[in-house]
């Protein structure tokens, strides 16, 4: 049902943009009562307003502690409407009805983050805000409640558009953001107080949560639990999506693995191009020329920072997000010229290390692959050992590997990736698969090397990729026909190591 906003109750900390709606609200003739500096901010606009004091017929007492707390303003924002009895005491008690709600927080996290004393902070924990937004919400079939200062510019959108009349679906928006509010400024208060042993990096980051617009696709409902704000310095671009995440959560799992200045293109969270070079900019060119046309509208990482040569060749191609450690001011320029793409600063947080995924009607959990071998741990299984150039490219290759979708082949030569073979139902597949990209991106496998995420049954995927060129090969091992593919290797004259460890990422 639609409900015509007649009184308003105002009470901000920050009165920033609050100006329009003040303006909006006196066209439509809506009486406006409000707290102190709330009320003085509007008288000074010129626009008349009841102070709350004057409808409680109590001062503002205890240094502001207790302002709105009051029969009077919470009657009026509780009472359900159409029914014969609240009304009657509505009545009876002189309490006008509020329909809408504004309130704006005191700062409590932001007085914690600046260094405050204990003083400051138990000042700055909000009591009437935080009940005059409960109530309101809790009322949301009547009562418009707008609890945070950045939703002040969907109320002047709906204001104008509705001539002062909300839906019950707007409301119900408006009370399902208010609520999320009220329980992240609660969790803050609770961290704050809270004196036990650290938590568990996992356990505290989902406690917060972040709406995101949709899920993986727009018909599905999705939402962050954790700190993305921790995790990332936002410089430019809109909010990430559901999708966005994902890929990013994948990018810095990969990028983790480097220490030599390393460019990654991510899509769909596998690696269409990554390489490792003395420079950022050669790095970027080089991940590029992996493939190409995949890198539009991918997710790029580096842990490198980025200078204004490389935001340059980035800035060619449209991509999704960009994360790296630090970027010059000169390539800032560049990137931020475009509104949607996100720049995103990697800030060093600690991540969780264990996985968690629904399942059935179940969660199952497990510890994060957490390790990679060196080429200490490639043990050789061939009459022919890799080079010292081979085994660098294996190295690279394997954490490639590592995180690509499984069955996984994965083919790289001078710490650059030629091309992979990802998510195929075989293995086979997956090398027919990189060796088809390799070629039509005109890479030559001839010195190539090749890895692969698990054993290999047959001997048919190191003839294939001998065939194709490839010098050295790297596997797990562990399959009962693994002498198979080592006499394979040893008839085509290429060299095979095994490390022991299998890398399925599904
Ligand atoms: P103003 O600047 O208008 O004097 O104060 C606005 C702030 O006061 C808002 O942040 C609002 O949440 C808060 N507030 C409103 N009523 C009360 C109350 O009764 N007690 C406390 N502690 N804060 C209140």
């Amino acid at each position: 049902q639609s409900v015509q906003i007649k009184n308003a109750l105002i009470s901000v900390y920050y009165k920033d943009n609050l100006e329009p709606i003040i303006h909006e609200l006196n066209r439509l003739g809506v009486n406006i009562y409000s707290t102190g500096g709330t009320e003085t901010f509007i008288r000074d606009l010129g626009v008349d307003v009841i102070a709350v004091e004057d409808l409680t017929s109590y001062p503002s007492i205890l240094g502001g502690r207790v302002k709105t707390l009051h029969p009077k303003v919470f009657g009026g924002i509780l009472s359900r409407r159409g029914l014969d009895s609240d009304a009657q005491q509505l009545a009876q008690y002189a309490i006008p009805e509020i329909d809408l709600v504004i309130v704006d927080l005191y700062p409590f996290e932001e007085t914690v983050n600046s260094g405050a004393g204990q003083e400051d902070i138990i000042e700055k924990i909000d009591i009437g805000g935080i009940s005059l937004i409960r109530a309101a919400a809790k009322n949301f079939k009547d009562v418009v409640i707008v609890a945070s200062k950045n939703d002040y510019g969907i109320l002047e959108d709906i204001l104008k558009s509705q001539d002062g009349a909300t839906t019950i679906d707007q409301r119900r928006t408006f009370a399902q953001k208010a609520f999320n509010i009220s329980s992240n400024y609660d969790t803050h208060i609770f961290q704050y107080f809270d004196q036990t042993e650290p938590m568990p990096v996992f356990k505290q980051s989902i406690q917060t949560s972040q709406t995101l617009r949709y899920g993986e696709n727009p018909h599905q409902k999705g939402t962050f639990y954790g700190n993305l704000e921790a995790m990332f310095t936002k410089l430019n671009g809109k909010e990430l999506s559901y999708n966005n995440l994902v890929d990013v959560d994948a990018a810095v799992a990969l990028i983790n693995e480097f220490t030599e200045p390393t460019f990654a293109i991510l899509k769909h969270t596998n690696a269409c191009g990554i390489a490792s070079r003395l420079h950022t900019k050669e790095a970027w060119l080089d991940a590029l020329a992996c493939d190409p046309v995949s890198a539009f509208g991918g997710v790029l990482i580096t842990n490198a920072e980025v200078c204004e040569a490389t935001a340059l060749e980035i800035d060619k191609i449209f991509y999704e997000v960009l994360i790296a450690p630090a970027y010059t001011d000169d390539a800032l320029k560049v990137l931020t010229a475009k509104k949607n793409r996100i720049v995103l600063i990697r800030n060093k947080v600690e991540l969780p290390t264990k996985q968690f995924k629904t399942l059935l009607n179940g969660v199952i959990e497990q510890d994060m692959d957490l390790v990679i071998e060196g080429p200490l741990q490639m043990n050789p299984v061939t009459e022919k050992v890799p080079t010292t150039e081979e085994l660098k490219d294996l190295f690279f290759a394997n954490k490639v590997v590592k995180h690509t979708k499984s069955n996984t082949i994965v083919f790289a030569k001078n710490s650059q990736l030629m091309a992979s073979g990802v998510g195929q139902t075989s293995r086979v597949d997956s090398l027919k698969q990189a060796i088809i990209k390799a070629e039509s991106f005109g890479f030559d496998l001839k010195g190539a090397v090749m890895a692969s995420d698990a054993f290999f049954p047959f001997p048919d995927c190191v003839e294939i990729a001998a065939d194709a060129g490839i010098t050295a090969v790297l596997q797990p091992g562990g399959s009962i026909k693994d002498q198979d593919s080592i006499n394979m290797c040893n008839q085509k004259g290429i060299a095979m190591v095994t490390t022991g460890v299998r890398h399925f990422k599904h």
